[in-house]
């Protein structure tokens, strides 16, 4: 069934449906010619024969004769007659017999049929396939995804049940894709899902449950799974996903940290073991305008400021780097070390307000994250959430100045741009930060493209749906080996290479040599973790290494030591 749709799909789309278009027209040619011609029969039968026939008679003589069918129940008996018989019979055969089927072999069959012929979609993968990562549903963001996956030259096969997306995928974008449904054992046995080293299920949720079942009735091969309503996580697990992700409510979270202008507050990025990765808002603490110097962070916390976030931009900080109102500082620590901070930097003493434009699903997580803090906030969406039943947003079109205005925008400290569409997002942003220059605005970017526009727009903080579902997912097949904190940074780990040991970090040269700067030293035999170590620090045998680098950095590394691990 679902072929066959797919099939008539074609003829709605591109070259095809223009085709349509003229093909319609040819056909209202037809009907007006058939009704001339059964106007001229009956006045031409009453003034030549005195013969009365209906209008609905002359329309049935006028088609029987344009299709040569000629019953010959009804005919002309005198020459003007035979004459104009004669010019309906030729114009059926031209118009209707030679010219219709012409256009529609030429502009619909010869068409779809070269595009079979042309693209035979791939069944099923070789025998020997193995470690492939299985995509299952193409969007923003698995398409980040592969975009990562590319660079990294790991083997990836989409898997489309849509012949028109298969042929596009593999086509226009050099994909390698199989042709089949994600909920049919025989294709997941074609695809070598047994072998695969890691599936990712980006379908709907029902779909997602499906896929997990069959997999699951096949083999046990790791399964990552988006889901929608975070309702459905304890049911994906249950059908047998490995990792279920609540992507929206991951994001949601996001922009709720990232909103409040209150410091004091880190938010945990990743862990590698009892290090994690946090972040913390500088406005609010005592740092303010202080150089990393002059803030003392690692020698009151021991905590390693690893990266500084300004509007959108990361940079690597040195000593003298100053820590600005809308500074995100990115530290690697202990949780003891990040609630040290957060106690160092604790008092609060604003009122915060945040608003949140958008109450769809990830809005509606950012509100239940600044609920648990608690922080006061004001939800406007135009519609109600047939998902929540906790917020009463205000109603209304966010665009429409007045509604943010009454709804008391002008006491907020930040606002939280969340709406489906990215243009609104734009916009929003853009008059937000026109009309107050001063609040914090987090706007999400439904599409990697509007990035850019966002932070031009004015946001402080642009989260993009597609690359932090990109980066959850890569974390996942790098087994937490990665964190990333940015396009073109991250921080990973390494087993300390055996021609270091017993060197000092000075001594090691790694940074001069590879770029890599050592944010923690994970001792043997479960001593505690040493962040942010002295340059004279000496490096003991079988410890592990968290550093942090571009890709080219980490690259550098493997190559320098690659063969020592
Ligand atoms: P979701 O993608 O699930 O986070 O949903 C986005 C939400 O944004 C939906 O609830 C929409 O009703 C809402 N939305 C979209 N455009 C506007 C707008 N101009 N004003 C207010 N809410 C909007
Ligand atoms: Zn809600």
């Amino acid at each position: 069934m679902k072929s066959i749709a797919s099939e008539l799909a074609y003829f709605l789309r591109g070259r095809a449906r223009k085709n349509l278009k003229v093909l319609l027209l040819y056909c209202l040619f037809l009907l007006a010619m058939i009704l001339v011609y059964a106007t001229i029969f009956r006045s031409l039968m009453w003034h030549l024969e005195g013969r009365e026939f209906s209008f609905i008679a002359g329309a049935y003589w006028t088609i029987t004769v344009m299709t040569t069918l000629g019953f010959g129940d009804i005919t002309f008996h005198t020459d003007p007659g035979y004459i104009f018989a004669a010019v309906v019979t030729v114009s059926g055969v031209v118009f209707l017999l030679i010219i219709l089927p012409f256009g529609l072999i030429s502009l619909f069959l010869a068409p779809w049929i070269e595009q079979r012929l042309r693209y035979r979609p791939t069944y099923e993968l070789p025998a020997q396939t193995a470690g492939h990562i299985l995509i299952f549903g193409v969007d923003p963001i698995t398409r980040a995804l592969i975009r990562k996956l590319q660079s990294r030259k790991l083997l990836f096969v989409v898997v489309s049940a849509d012949y028109e997306q298969a042929l596009h995928l593999e086509e226009q974008e050099g994909f390698k894709v199989v042709y089949g449904s994600s909920s049919d054992a025989q294709v997941l046995t074609g695809l070598r899902v047994a072998a695969a080293r890691y599936v990712i299920a980006n379908l709907s949720d029902p779909e997602n449950t499906n896929l997990c079942l069959t997999i699951r009735s096949l083999c046990q091969t790791p399964i990552a799974a988006m889901i929608n309503e975070p309702e459905h996580v304890d049911l994906l697990r249950l059908a047998g996903a490995t990792q279920v992700i609540p992507l929206k409510k991951i994001l949601g979270r996001y922009l709720g940290t990232r909103a409040t202008t209150r410091g004091a507050l880190a938010h945990v990025l990743d862990s590698f073991g009892s290090l994690q990765i946090a972040e913390i808002p500088i406005h609010g603490t005592p740092y303010v305008g202080k150089t990393l110097l002059e803030a003392q962070i690692r020698q009151q916390t021991g905590l390693a400021v690893i990266g500084l976030w300004e509007r959108g931009e990361f940079t690597t900080p040195d000593r003298d780097s100053v820590l600005g109102e809308r500074t995100l500082l990115v530290l690697a620590g202990t949780r003891d070390q990040l609630a040290t901070l957060e106690q160092l930097t604790g008092e609060v003493t604003e009122d915060e307000l945040i608003f949140i434009l958008g109450h769809g699903r990830i809005g509606c997580a950012a509100a239940s994250f600044l609920d648990r803090k608690p922080i006061p906030f004001i939800l406007v969406d135009r519609e109600e959430s047939p998902a929540c039943d906790q917020h009463v947003p205000v109603y209304g079109d966010a665009t429409g100045r007045q509604i943010l205005h009454k709804a008391g925008i002008d006491r907020a400290s930040g606002l939280i741009v969340t709406t489906n569409d990215d243009s609104t997002n734009i916009f929003l942003t853009l008059t937000s930060r026109h009309l107050h220059p001063h609040i914090r605005i987090v706007a999400r970017a439904n599409s990697d493209e509007n990035v850019n526009q966002l932070y031009a727009a004015g946001a402080d903080f642009v989260v993009s749906n597609a690359s932090v579902g990109a980066s959850i997912l890569m974390n996942l097949l790098e087994h937490k080996e990665s964190a990333f904190l940015t396009e073109g940074i991250a921080v990973f780990r390494r087993q300390l290479p055996a021609s270091l040991a017993g060197k000092t970090i000075t001594e090691s040269r790694l940074r001069p040599q590879t770029g890599c700067s050592i944010v923690a030293i994970e001792p043997p035999e479960d001593a505690e973790t040493q962040v942010s170590p002295e340059p004279e620090t000496r490096l003991e045998a079988a410890s592990g290494l968290i550093l942090i680098g571009t890709p080219e950095q980490e690259k550098a590394f493997d190559r320098l030591f690659g063969q020592e691990r």
